[in-house]
């Protein structure tokens, strides 16, 4: 069973009272109302998390902290009346119920104000009245009001609220001209027509609809033109529609790729096959018309390593202590597809003279720290033993917890342990000082043992970090894999140019999505910010399918049913258009109305390597602005999950080389 009271508790802690929010008579008001009752019961343990929730009518229930800051600015006392826009589940009602005599509250959907009536009276609200209705006229026959409150934002205040305000109320508002985003505002009635309006902050709600607030057609799209093609018709005439992988002409997306330097490949999923299959005809492509002489994927350097070796048919060295790709999640790089693509890439390298055209195949991920460790020693051991020795003593820090270095990280917050950030670095510089003895003699593995030590340095500070909320390790990563990526440009010098395969949470620009609101980058947006134009960012996405995904974080994998999109997302979006398989040019669409009309923020699904469609709503998806994280979406709108190869039961080594021994 699960502990509501404690959670209440720690979430008046933590999201209340750490943010400095002091007001007793809303702090108890959240200490007693059930939130868990106002959730739909399938998210009922996410109740108590710091965040908004999805209700009936593709609405939300507010983040606790939103409406416990609401409420406080409303300045209550407890004779008031206090008049609520936008019932949706109730919650906010009640707080305010807890507070003060009277309630009236209004919803625009009848599904929503039903039940949060039936809610409220079952818990013994008594003093709240929900009214079915549009709430930006206000509620006449009950003004005035001595607070009006209002869940949802406008373009202006409508004026019936302001009216219907006593002398001396409270309006608290957001408002703003997009859709999405507002400014909350405090507007005060000091006498009979003279109001006093402060800004207390950006904030993120969904849309006020009605008389005084958007059209419900504009709540879509926020143009002032009349609507004549539904935008599902705008994407289908948008877009290049095609049968299969194997057939799709490519050609106008070359063009539109022109002279870019890096072609960034996104996956709504780690486990669907289809995505794979579509980035390798697309980067033999790039490979063979435009001269592409780089894949970086979100892998790990020592196993992409052991496959650039098989690929340029030289021998790994050194050899790795168990076949490539053998960490979790195993599916994500040793299936079937990208075997196929090594094969060919084998086969391509075998035709081009020159060294510098073949095509390499790197690793930007940090996660392999004991095999990187393992791989700079042996390096040094073969040129350098003195250095070797050193390194390995330095290195001897961390040895114990390589294998698991979660647990480095999780001991480095009791700070008993010693910190290892020192001796990796040292070993880091000792390679780089001695570059040029090195790196003359033999360039490739030089430069090898260099990503490889700068991987462990990464990895350190990645885990280091891991527990501490305020240090970001998602940016470590991310930024560990862009200046992965950057070593690789130069080391294959000015010509080079790059395919990077990796999620679409990596790849596309997160500053159009949720995680800027975080304070979180990624490979896409670092991109942006360097390469600005010479680069093209393409996102992928499925409606429904199978995909191979684990339940959780070292469980087994397995194949799951895909559910369809959520009605909100992009992704039910493209399931509306009447064709299954398309390429949507958004950076320079065919038809110049569709961006504008894909800008108003929608839901967008992830799934990674962990796939939880019972909480799918909660776990996987996000706001996102599709037009501004991507140039390109690649839709598929039924997906099949990834074939794995399996090192047990495969006959013998042939079958799966390079991945199996
Ligand atoms: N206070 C709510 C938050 C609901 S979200 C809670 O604690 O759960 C905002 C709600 O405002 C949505 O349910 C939406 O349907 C409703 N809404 C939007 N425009 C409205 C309008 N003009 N009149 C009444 N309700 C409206």
């Amino acid at each position: 069973m699960t502990n509501f009271a404690e959670l209440r508790r720690q979430m008046i802690e933590h999201q209340m009272i750490a943010r400095g929010l002091r007001d007793e008579a809303v702090l108890n008001a959240m200490s007693a109302v059930p939130r868990e009752a106002f959730v739909p019961s399938e998210l009922v343990e996410f109740a108590y998390n710091d965040a908004p929730l999805p209700i009936a009518a593709r609405q939300t229930i507010s983040q606790p902290y939103i409406v416990a800051l609401m409420t406080s600015a409303l300045q209550l006392k407890s004779t008031d009346r206090v008049l609520e826009v936008g019932t949706g589940s109730g919650y906010a009602a009640a707080i305010l119920a807890q507070i003060v005599g009277q309630v009236f509250t209004i919803e625009r959907h009848k599904i929503l104000a039903d039940s949060a009536r039936d809610r409220l009276q079952e818990l013994g609200f008594d003093n709240v009245e929900v009214l079915f209705g549009d709430g930006t006229r206000g509620w006449p026959s009950q003004a005035p009001f001595d607070a009006v409150v209002v869940a949802a934002g406008g373009p202006d205040v409508p004026e019936a609220l302001l009216e219907q305000l006593a002398i001396g109320g409270r309006l608290v508002i957001p408002i703003g001209s997009e859709m999405h985003r507002q400014s909350l505002l405090r507007i005060r009635r000091v006498s009979e027509d003279d109001y006093q309006q402060e800004d207390l902050g950006g904030v993120h709600f969904v849309p006020l609809i009605g008389t005084s607030g958007w059209q419900e057609e504009r709540s879509r799209q926020s143009t002032k033109e009349p609507v004549t093609v539904t935008l599902a018709e705008l994407i289908y005439q948008s877009s290049e529609h095609f049968g299969s992988i194997k057939e799709v002409n490519l050609d106008k997306l070359l063009k539109r790729i022109g002279n870019s330097r890096l072609v960034l490949m996104g996956e709504a999923s780690h486990g669907s096959a289809e995505f794979y299959e579509m980035r390798a005809r697309i980067s033999q492509e790039l490979i063979e018309k435009k001269g592409f002489n780089i894949i970086a994927v979100e892998a790990d350097w020592p196993d992409a390593n052991y496959i650039n070796h098989y690929i340029h048919n030289t021998s790994p060295d050194p050899l790795l202590e168990t076949a490539p790709f053998s960490r979790f999640p195993t599916w994500m790089w040793a299936n079937k597809s990208v075997l196929k693509l090594t094969h060919w890439l084998r086969d391509y390298n075998l035709t081009v003279a020159e060294n510098n055209h073949s095509v390499g195949f790197y690793g930007l991920d940090l996660y392999s720290l004991n095999s990187s460790i393992e791989a700079v020693l042996n390096y040094l051991e073969s040129v350098d033993p003195e250095t070797a020795e050193l390194a390995r003593v330095r290195y001897g820090c961390l040895t114990p917890w390589a294998k698991d270095p979660a647990v480095y990280g999780q001991l480095m917050l009791t700070k008993q342990y010693k910190k290892c950030e020192k001796d990796v670095l040292a070993t880091l510089r000792d390679l780089l000082k001695a570059r040029l003895n090195y790196a003359h003699a033999d360039g490739q593995r030089y430069f090898d043992a260099e990503q490889n030590a700068r991987l462990v340095t990464n990895a350190e500070r990645y885990y280091r970090t891991l527990y501490y909320a305020e240090q970001n390790s998602w940016n470590q990563r991310d930024q560990h894999m862009f200046d992965t990526l950057q070593s690789i440009l130069s080391f294959r010098g000015k010509n080079s140019k790059a395919i990077v395969w990796a999620h679409n949470s990596h790849v596309g620009d997160a500053r159009s999505t949720q995680m800027s609101a975080r304070g979180e980058f990624n490979i896409g947006q670092l991109v942006r910010e360097h390469y600005r134009r010479s680069a093209y960012l393409i996102g992928f996405g499925t409606d429904h399918g199978t995909v191979a995904a684990a339940s959780e974080w070292g469980g087994p994998m397995e194949v799951k049913q895909v559910q369809p999109a959520h009605i909100d997302s992009y992704e039910r979006l493209c399931h509306n258009v009447a064709t299954d398989n398309f390429l949507l040019p958004l950076t320079k669409p065919i038809k110049p109305a569709l961006r504008k009309r894909l800008l108003a923020e929608r839901l967008e699904r992830a799934i990674g390597v962990i796939y939880r469609p019972e909480s799918e709503l909660q776990s996987h998806y996000f706001y996102a602005c599709l037009p501004q994280q991507f140039d390109e979406y690649i839709w598929f709108d039924e997906t099949r999950a990834v074939e794995p190869l399996n090192r047990e039961t495969s006959k013998g080594v042939l079958e799966t080389f390079p991945f199996g021994f």
